[in-house]
């Protein structure tokens, strides 16, 4: 019987895994369209010079990256992985006088009794989403939100405590309250699970994967062919770029948010606002490149609360944390992450949080989107899943905007697809 052909739209993680994993079953003929002339969207190593930098993501946390693993193993690319520096351990808060160690006692013990005291809080049953700062303020208090939430939040979101759901962003806080009755009871109760929480990448970057995962799908990747038009026949899905026509029987779209809510527009002006209507948030990031460097404080970087008001979110010491990712012994490579801005604003950071002088031998700037898990975020996502499935029930959705921004949520999201795909093929449900 001929194979049913399935076109997945964007070659990031989420679109590159789903493909994988596709064609490693076998039950479908899959053709992957990226826009640009690369794979892997987001994720990118690039070399400047003498210096090596991640274009986004850079750690992965062991102990909560196992679909990513699934793949990376697949891949026999286990033997590529390098873990990070014990001293990677240590991060550190600006607190507008100077940098202190998140897990020193000395910044703990003021936040202790909050702490302890959220062990006896009654759980708020009745309540569904809450924003994460308002969760936060009821288990916790002010203490711990302006001075360990709020900064992880701008960290990983760049986005406002008083605006991100709890449940989409931490869904385990949310499930540790309604399960144990208290967040730390949960962490306590759960604490094997988090041994692993050691921080692994790769000897060359990520760009070992995309590479690899390039390599894998060789006949399957169209570069060069940016999707502008989507319609949908009883037939199946017809697909326009610049020069030519793609039909298949399913489509599996794994671009950002923006792009296919437009494409939807034309066909369905609700499912396109739904997508549209997630918000996005920009970063710009500043990678510097010294040739020598004498910084004040070894390991994973700092952050920066909001309530300082200021354009730097946070500072990585990317050589502090992958070393082995260094061109040269002795240099230094810093990503600063700001809202906006230049590599003389991430300079002037640097030399008022660090008292660094020196001028950096080599800069980088780019911006990128993080999308923005607001209030109620999951049940908009409910909401637009059932009303794609009984609209379209051939297009499937994949992406950092839907269930998780980590590498590991892509691929977990990539996986469950296709999985479901694969057996619908199998059992001839198609
Ligand atoms: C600054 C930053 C730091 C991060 N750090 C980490 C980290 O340390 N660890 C971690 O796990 N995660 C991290 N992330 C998150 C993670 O990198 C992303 O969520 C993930 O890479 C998104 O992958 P994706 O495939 O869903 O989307 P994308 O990577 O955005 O892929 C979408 C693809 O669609 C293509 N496309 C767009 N329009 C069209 C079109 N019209 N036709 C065809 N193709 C098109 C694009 O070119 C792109 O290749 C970070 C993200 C950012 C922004």
């Amino acid at each position: 019987m001929k194979k049913k052909r399935i076109l997945i739209l964007g070659g990031g993680i989420s679109g590159l895994s789903a493909a994988y994993a596709l064609v490693e079953k076998g039950e479908y003929e899959v053709t992957l369209l990226e826009a640009s002339d690369h794979i892997g969207g987001l994720l990118g190593t690039r070399q400047h010079g003498e210096f090596l930098f991640e274009q986004t993501a850079r750690t992965y946390v062991r102990g909560r990256s196992a679909s990513l693993l699934k793949l990376i193993g697949s891949l026999n690319l286990e033997e590529r992985l390098i873990f990070s520096q014990k001293s990677a351990k240590k991060r550190y808060l600006w607190t507008g006088k100077k940098l202190e160690q998140i897990d020193h006692p000395r910044f703990l013990l003021p936040l202790v009794p909050d702490l302890m005291a959220e062990w006896f809080k009654k759980p708020n049953e009745t309540l569904q989403d809450e924003t994460i700062a308002d969760f936060t303020l009821r288990r916790f208090g002010n203490k711990v939100l302006e001075r360990l939430i709020d900064p992880m939040v701008l960290g990983i979101y760049a986005g406002k405590s008083e605006e991100l759901s709890i449940q989409a962003c931490f869904p385990r806080f949310k499930e540790w309250e309604t399960r144990y009755g208290s967040c730390l009871r949960g962490l306590w109760k759960e604490r094997r699970g988090f041994k692993n929480s050691s921080l692994f990448s790769f000897q060359g970057g990520v760009q070992v994967l995309i590479d690899s995962l390039q390599g894998a799908l060789k006949s399957q990747i169209q570069l060069n062919e940016q999707v502008h038009a989507l319609h949908v026949t009883q037939k199946g899905v017809t697909v326009e770029t610049q020069e030519r026509v793609f039909h298949a029987d399913y489509l599996i779209s794994a671009l950002p948010t923006d792009v296919i809510g437009r494409l939807f527009s034309p066909l369905d002006p609700s499912i396109s606002q739904r997508l549209l209507s997630i918000a996005t948030q920009s970063v710009t990031l500043v990678h510097l490149g010294y040739k020598s460097l004498s910084v004040p404080v070894e390991g994973f970087g700092y952050l920066v609360p909001s309530s300082l008001q200021e354009n730097l979110l946070g500072t990585l010491f990317d050589s502090s944390i992958f070393p082995q990712q260094n061109l040269k012994p002795d240099q230094r490579r810093l990503t600063l992450i700001l809202r906006h801005g230049t590599v003389a604003q991430a300079t002037d950071a640097l030399y008022r949080h660090l008292k660094i002088t020196e001028l950096p031998d080599c800069t980088v700037t780019a911006s990128y989107q993080i999308p923005q898990y607001h209030l109620g975020h999951l049940d908009r996502i409910l909401a637009l899943r059932q009303e794609l499935s009984e609209k379209f029930p051939q297009i499937h959705l994949l992406g950092n905007y839907l269930e998780g921004v980590s590498v590991n949520d892509c691929v977990a999201g990539a996986f469950n697809l296709t999985e479901k795909l694969n057996l619908e093929a199998e059992h001839n449900f198609l």
